[in-house]
């Protein structure tokens, strides 16, 4: 079942479940950090990426998780044949999916991350926050050619965890411009909503892997389903259920 929660009502949500003894739930944006302190008890992954997407209910203890991180690192390496372990990335945006994209890319030990934001502020907030956890460096930046087009000829991972590209706004320029994409590239997007955004269209045309959100958002879901009930899903079974949406 799916719920739309006003920011203001987050917190009788939360009792609600309680008070009705729901095992477990999913929390998506713009909730997922503002739930952190209606909870008992926080996963030590969720607590370094700053964010919850999953509650389960133990015997009215509720505990937050993160699998949004393990979700990406399963469709960027498993699905998409690249070791994170060593590379350059840069991560556009500074968000909750900026939050999870970082620490997943640090966990499997990203050499060189670059992150580039509207806000340059939001930005190198959230590196400071990585810096508490991760000796890895982190250069921040401006959402601008000016800044990016100095560090991205030499990556091999872009990740882009703004919603630009998005339904219904699909006719918009890449976030990133066509002309500084390369083939030497994995460009992931977190939209999974169109299928292809403006950028992984450009990033195509450059001669870029590319992939959507779409294995995310799936395995995501997989790993929240384990904790609510211990049980895997067979992945095939969800892969075709998408396919046929
Ligand atoms: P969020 O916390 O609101 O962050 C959005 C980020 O995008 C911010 O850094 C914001 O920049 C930037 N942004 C927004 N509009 C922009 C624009 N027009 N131009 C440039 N930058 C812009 O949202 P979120 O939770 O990170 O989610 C972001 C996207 O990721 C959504 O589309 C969501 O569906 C997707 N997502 C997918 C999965 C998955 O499983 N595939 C999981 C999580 C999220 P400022 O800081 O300057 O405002």
């Amino acid at each position: 079942l799916a719920f739309s929660i006003k920011p203001e009502e987050l917190i009788d949500a939360v009792r609600g479940l309680r008070a009705l003894n729901i095992r477990g739930m999913n929390v998506t944006i713009p909730h997922k950090e503002a739930v952190i302190p209606l909870l008992d008890e926080i996963d030590p992954l969720a607590k370094k990426i700053g964010a919850v997407n999953t509650i389960v209910n133990n015997k009215a203890v509720f505990k937050g998780y993160n699998t949004d991180v393990p979700g990406l690192i399963r469709m960027v390496e498993d699905d998409g044949g690249f070791s994170i372990s060593g590379k350059k990335a840069m991560i556009v945006g500074a968000g909750g999916a900026a939050r999870a994209a970082g620490i997943a890319l640090l966990q499997q030990g990203i050499k060189e991350i670059y992150l580039v934001n509207r806000t340059v502020l939001k930005a190198e907030k959230l590196a400071a926050d990585w810096k508490k956890y991760y000796n890895t460096t982190v250069i921040t930046g401006a959402l601008s050619p000016d800044f990016y087009s100095q560090y991205i000829k030499d990556i091999d991972l872009l990740i882009d965890t703004t919603p630009v590209g998005m339904s219904p706004e699909v006719e918009v320029p890449p976030v990133i411009e066509e002309n500084y994409l390369h083939s030497n590239l994995l460009v992931v997007d977190l939209v999974y909503n169109p299928a292809e955004t403006s950028l992984l269209k450009a990033a195509c045309r450059s001669g870029a892997q590319t992939m959507n959100g779409m294995g995310m958002l799936l395995y995501q879901g997989i790993e929240s389903f384990k904790i609510w009930t211990g049980r895997d899903i067979d992945v095939n079974t969800w892969w075709s259920i998408v396919d046929n949406l």
